[in-house]
């Protein structure tokens, strides 16, 4: 059985390039492997990679805006609604091909939240992981979560995925061509760096020299996500270069193992 790949990421963080990446990294692989490749962006004008099934072959974003009036996060929400009403016949297309591929990768809307938090996207989501093993790959943008405090709410928001979607989850630190990755897997495995960056980081201490209320409160979430972190598995990669693919390939293989061991006996639990 393929196992599939839902990636998500922040507008910029470079998912389109990372699917991208990984498309030509799996064609190049000894023997060839190709993925069936779906695109869920009603919005985006151009995909580097060939989709076998797109959004847009079905609706018409622009159209839909235009037709109910709407700006552009209402139209993308719209077409996706729409695009989901059909999605039983997708998973019909997707589970024909289930003997001849080992890989079914989404692509999500650009923007994060109109997957993440809509009804269409948990629909979506649901349906995929009753049907294949399925692990989420949440992408980020290594060179700009090096602050502290950008870090941290980069990662309460993959925390809010992990608890939502209760699938493997692989944190996929990208653009390592740029920045290494190493400081973030530091502050994962031992909260007191990450305490220690908070410290000497600037605007941590107000005028009178005391650490100021985001401090604190940071200070006090890290022991959270600590055991947050414990839950999921961290790679760096280049989609640039093509740095860290097999390890990525590596976790989702791990990830595969993890959803027959704990997703599905949940999945049975609640029917
Ligand atoms: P998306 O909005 O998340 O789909 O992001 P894109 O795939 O469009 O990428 C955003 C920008 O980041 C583009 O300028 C990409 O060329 C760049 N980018 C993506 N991946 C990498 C990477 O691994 N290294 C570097 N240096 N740039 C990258």
């Amino acid at each position: 059985k393929p196992v599939a790949i839902i990636t998500i990421g922040m507008a910029g963080a470079g998912k389109s390039t990372f699917v991208e990446r990984l498309n030509a990294h799996l064609h190049s692989k000894e023997p060839p492997s190709p993925p069936y490749i779906l695109n869920l962006d009603p919005a985006v004008t151009y995909v580097p990679y060939e989709p076998n099934i797109d959004i847009r072959d079905t609706v018409n974003y622009q159209e839909v805006m235009k037709q109910y009036n709407l700006g552009p996060n209402g139209g993308i929400l719209t077409s996706l609604n729409l695009f989901t009403t059909k999605f039983d016949q997708v998973l019909n297309l997707v589970e024909q091909r289930a003997d001849s591929v080992d890989y079914v990768i989404l692509d999500t809307p650009g923007q994060i939240e109109i997957f993440t938090w809509s009804a269409s996207g948990a629909i979506i989501t649901d349906a995929i992981a009753s049907t294949l093993p399925t692990v989420v790959a949440y992408v980020i943008d290594t060179p700009r979560t090096t602050a502290p405090a950008t870090f941290m709410s980069n990662m309460l928001y993959a925390c809010s995925i992990l608890y939502k979607t209760k699938l493997p989850f692989i944190l996929v630190f990208n653009k390592t061509d740029v920045q290494s990755h190493q400081f973030a897997v530091d502050w994962m495995a031992d909260f007191e760096e990450f305490q220690a960056a908070l410290a000497t980081d600037k605007g941590s201490r107000d005028s009178e020299g005391e650490p100021t209320f985001m401090n604190s409160l940071m200070n006090s979430m890290c022991l959270v996500l600590d055991e947050f972190y414990k839950n999921l598995t961290a790679v760096g990669v280049s989609s640039v270069t093509g740095d860290g693919f097999d390890g990525f390939l590596a976790a989702v293989e791990a990830s595969r193992k993890e959803y027959e061991n704990e997703y599905i006996p949940e999945l049975k639990r609640a029917q």
